[in-house]
């Protein structure tokens, strides 16, 4: 039973040792900072960085300061160039590939000779491990998961999901700067703006850090794109009961081209690794179609697929919670259906 539907910049390199005097020529005294990580570059979280840089920043009428940390191609400064009121570059054979100290020092070091009223991350595992350090040693203060940014009175307004996406609450941050993890996907990306010729090269002097060693990194097999980045997504939970009707899953998101992904039920339960979770300790996703299967769709889940397009749930329970946050609805053991939908799908594309 269906439910009802529920270019090429001028380059202008100052080379110098973090003095103070830095932005001191500008009109615009006060900055809002959105970094951009040049081990990533400028993908559609980065554009969702900015994009709330650039409303903040009007918000409060203070210049839009485009950080760029790490390594820094020139094809990546101009496009940064397209987004921001200006274009500052920490780049530093130690800033080749993220390390929590190196990044976080590297950071701090910038901030303190910008002096910016905020300074905007994405929402990886990395940036939320840097937004409250920096804030600390800055003397700032933090929030994250930042649905919306808004400015009034040189002060920063976070919107952000409480009680488990029950509710949203509005955290006035009066301690300037304000460090922030935004969910990045979920805002707008950025508008292209005029070209900033506005760029500053900095030098930065850091040391090896000693007391943390980087020993292995390991790369998250998902795949061809980052779940974040799914455009659909077949997420299984605890009502299939074992790890082997995920790759019946498995089967139905290739046809789809889609990521899988599941509930923390299944992922504690260890049938599927546990970068597949996704919502309040998961992954935060926002995809055009996510597809929950046997999932029942309790509040914690639900925080990290609320910026999903269209939801689609698959429960053999009328009464499960998902049933009132999906669009569609099928009340159905999922054994009836994931068989018959591939192969209706392979029919359809064939
Ligand atoms: C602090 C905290 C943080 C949390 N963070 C997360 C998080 O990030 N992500 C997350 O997912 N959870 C999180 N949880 C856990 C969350 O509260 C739920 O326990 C979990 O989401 C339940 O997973 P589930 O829906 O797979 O399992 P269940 O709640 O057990 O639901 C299974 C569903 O499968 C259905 N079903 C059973 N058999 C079939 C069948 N044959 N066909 C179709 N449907 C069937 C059932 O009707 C049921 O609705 C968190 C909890 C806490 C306290």
């Amino acid at each position: 039973m269906w439910l009802a539907p529920a270019a090429q910049v001028e380059n202008k390199v100052i080379a110098f040792r973090l003095l103070p005097t830095f932005y001191k020529g500008s009109s615009l005294t006060s900055v809002v900072v959105s970094c951009i990580f040049g081990w990533t570059g400028i993908d559609r979280a980065a554009l969702g960085v900015l994009g709330a840089g650039q409303r903040l920043s009007r918000d409060l009428a203070y210049k839009h300061v485009g950080l760029i940390v790490g390594p820094a191609s020139d094809a990546l400064i101009a496009e940064a160039t397209k987004f921001s009121d200006s274009i500052a570059v920490a780049d530093h054979p130690l800033l080749d590939s993220y390390h929590s100290e190196t990044t976080l020092t590297a950071l701090t070091e910038v901030c303190k000779q910008l002096n910016p009223k905020a300074v905007l991350l994405g929402n990886d595992t990395y940036c939320q491990e840097l937004v409250p350090r920096l804030a600390h040693r800055l003397g700032g203060s933090a929030a994250g998961d930042a649905l919306k940014l808004s400015g009034r009175n040189e002060t920063v307004l976070v919107t952000r999901s409480v009680y488990g996406g029950k509710a949203q609450a509005t955290i006035k941050l009066s301690r300037a700067p304000a460090i922030l993890w935004v969910r990045a996907r979920a805002q707008e990306p950025a508008q292209q703006q005029a070209l900033t010729t506005d760029l500053t090269r900095l030098t930065l002097t850091l040391e090896p850090n000693t007391k943390i060693k980087l020993v292995d990194r390991q790369t998250e097999m998902q795949g061809t794109a980052r779940l974040e980045d799914a455009r659909v997504i077949v997420s299984g939970g605890r009502g299939l009961g074992g790890s082997e009707p995920f790759t019946q899953l498995r089967a139905l998101a290739e046809i789809m081209g889609g990521q899988m992904a599941a509930s923390r039920a299944a992922c504690d339960a260890g049938w599927v690794p546990a970068e597949w979770q996704v919502g309040q300790t998961g992954k935060k996703v926002s995809p055009q179609l996510y597809l929950a299967i046997a999932i029942s769709g309790a509040s914690q889940h639900i925080m990290g697929i609320a910026d999903a397009k269209t939801i689609a749930a698959i429960n053999l329970d009328p009464d499960a919670p998902i049933f009132q946050h999906c669009q569609f609805g099928l009340v159905e053991d999922y054994r009836q259906v994931v068989g018959p939908l591939r192969e209706k799908l392979i029919e359809l594309l064939a």
